[in-house]
């Protein structure tokens, strides 16, 4: 018989996932794990089975905009691919965005949620990205509270039943930018009726598809920058189906996600409502950028699980020199290390996600509060960074036939690139970062280390009395680490307010903005992975996550350089 290689295959994606199974028994009361392990097992069976295989066959179809029809109308028709047509009855019947407003485990169904997200996530070409900013729609309008807007379009928004389900966009990027939308174009003007209508250009608008968009345009006569736009909340079309004087004008052609329609629009008087206020849209829009910023985290840690599990199962199956790859000592050194950066960006994408519940059934404290506004950018970056790097390992992972397009693999790259850049690229919330600790380069806060000492604080809590040698050694890393952050940052804060320095200083600080972030990332993975090693083996008699902790230490947690000038 001709050689055949045996390809890889999935299993239950959640009966086969430790980390996720051993965390969420660490994390939600028995009683709570046994109601929600029923939805969570057969999430993870479509996701390795059925949604998966239609992803295999799916591979090669994309969304078609028909811009015309044959009789000459201006129609801008998409069509989705049946994938995503699956994909979204799938999402709403098992409530993956519903589960974290039903809230039948309190704060903890957020946690829910993200492990639902977390399964149905890369079996779906990014079906995430419609439903990210659909939660992040609900989420917007729930805390800003008008009343009529929460009535019109939350239940479509939360719902389970698909007839009803709406997905919402986020319009903000505009060609004059999306980073700094502070001078974006888009003018609202009241017309005879004293209904505000919009007019501009919108430069990338995601699942362009949906039903409703929240949206920032200048009301005319406001003053120009960021404070002088307002929130918008638009109906896509009207009670006829047609487009709201809005047209697509082409379908982005990207690199990846191309399940995903990402259209440029033009709006030409386009009938849309206050959210609140007149200004402050960039504000506003916050709660929006938080929820999505989440799930921007549990996409990356779904997409680096998928990787190695596909990774993990085709070693048992390949052979090279006369051994499966699973016997290799360098193969099996290569994966463990890859292992050890999702199983630590795993805990601090659920660690977010934990604080976000808690945020949204009002039981987070100021100190906690504070810590979630500094997490979530660090969490958003450091996570979106390990995707991209563990994805494309995972390629190299299966050889040549990592780079071949039928094995779906190279997707897998692809679409976790899009991870640092949409949603605040890696250096811009950076400066977030900066901003959030109160030194953003204009500013000089008294109050900027309390943060900082927060954090670090929190994060090293209980460190004293890691007794196991391994975990302690791993507890050192973090905390130098931390040090070493904290220094830099004290010296770089002190020279902003020196006479004659202060200039050269704000630069130095701005400049070493990215390095900052991400040490403060990598520690706190470290110390979220040590915290659940010792939980796992003190509990579940289970090492894994030790082994976990221990190789992450030592795989470049502190980035920090001082004096690169
Ligand atoms: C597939 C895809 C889908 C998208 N979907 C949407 C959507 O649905 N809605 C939406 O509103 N937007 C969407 N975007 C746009 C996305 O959010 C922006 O592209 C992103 O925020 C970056 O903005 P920009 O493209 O204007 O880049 P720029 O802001 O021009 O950034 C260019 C580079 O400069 C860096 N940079 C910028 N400012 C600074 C600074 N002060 N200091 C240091 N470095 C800096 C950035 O990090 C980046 O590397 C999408 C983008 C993609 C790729």
């Amino acid at each position: 018989m001709p050689f055949q290689q045996e390809p890889p295959s999935l299993g239950n994606q959640y009966e086969d996932d430790r980390v996720l199974r051993s965390y969420l028994k660490r994390l939600i009361p028995e009683a709570s794990v046994r109601e929600i392990e029923s939805s969570l097992s057969e999430m993870g069976r479509l996701a390795g089975d059925d949604l998966y295989q239609l992803q295999l066959a799916d591979r090669l179809n994309e969304p078609l905009l028909t811009q015309w029809d044959a009789w000459g109308n201006r129609i801008d028709k998409i069509e989705l691919t049946p994938l995503w047509r699956l994909a979204e009855r799938i999402a709403v019947d098992h409530g993956v965005v519903a589960t974290a407003y039903e809230q039948k485990l309190g704060a903890l169904s957020r946690v829910h949620q993200c492990a639902l997200a977390y399964l149905f996530t890369p079996s779906t070409d990014i079906y995430s990205c419609p439903l990210a900013m659909t939660d992040g729609a609900a989420r917007t309008l729930l805390t800003l509270g008008n009343q009529a807007l929460i009535d019109r379009a939350v239940p479509h928004l939360v719902t389970r039943n698909p007839e009803e389900f709406w997905t919402a966009g986020q319009w903000m990027t505009e060609l004059i930018g999306g980073s700094d939308v502070s001078s974006s174009e888009t003018v609202a003007r009241k017309d005879e009726n004293g209904m505000y209508r919009l007019h501009g250009r919108k430069w990338f608008t995601s699942a362009v598809s949906s039903q409703m968009a929240l949206t920032l345009a200048r009301p005319e006569g406001n003053p120009t920058g960021g404070r002088g736009l307002a929130l918008f909340y638009v109906e896509t079309r009207d009670e006829n189906g047609r487009l709201s004087n809005i047209e697509i004008n082409r379908l982005k052609d990207k690199l990846g996600t191309r399940k995903v329609p990402t259209a440029e629009l033009t709006l030409a008087g386009t009938p849309a409502q206050l959210v609140k206020g007149t200004t402050d849209g960039v504000r506003n829009i916050t709660p929006l950028l938080n929820i999505t910023r989440l799930w921007n985290g549990i996409s990356a840690v779904a997409l680096m699980r998928r990787g190695l599990a596909l990774a993990a199962d085709y070693a048992t199956k390949r052979v090279a020199f006369g051994r499966r790859l699973s016997e290799q000592p360098l193969h099996v050194d290569t994966l463990a290390g890859l292992q050890a950066e999702f199983e630590a960006a795993f805990h601090f994408a659920f660690y977010v996600a934990e604080l976000t519940g808690r945020n949204e059934t009002g039981e987070i404290d100021e100190d906690e509060a504070l810590l979630l506004r500094l997490l979530t950018p660090i969490m958003k970056l450091t996570t979106a960074k390990q995707a991209v790097f563990v994805t494309s390992e995972v390629l190299e992972s299966f050889g040549g036939a990592g780079y071949v397009e039928d094995t779906g693999l190279p997707a897998l790259l692809r679409d976790s690139q899009v991870l640092p850049i949409w949603e605040g690229t890696t250096n811009v919330l950076a400066l977030d970062l900066l901003r959030a600790l109160g030194l953003d380069g204009k500013h000089r806060n008294e109050e900027s280390p309390s943060g900082l000492t927060l954090l670090m604080s929190r994060m090293s809590h209980g460190f004293e009395s890691v007794s196991d040698p391994q975990l302690a050694a791993a507890a050192r890393v973090a905390l130098a680490a931390f040090d070493h952050a904290a220094n830099w940052l004290a010296r770089n804060e002190g020279e902003t307010g020196k006479r004659g320095e202060g200039e050269r200083a704000t630069r130095m600080l701005e400049a070493g903005a990215r390095r900052f972030a991400l040490t403060l990332g990598r520690a706190v993975e470290l110390t979220l992975l040590i915290k659940h090693a010792r939980w796992s083996r003190e509990h579940a008699q289970d090492g894994s996550a030790t082994v976990a902790a221990r190789r992450f230490s030592s795989s470049g947690i502190d980035l920090i350089v001082d004096d690169i000038f």
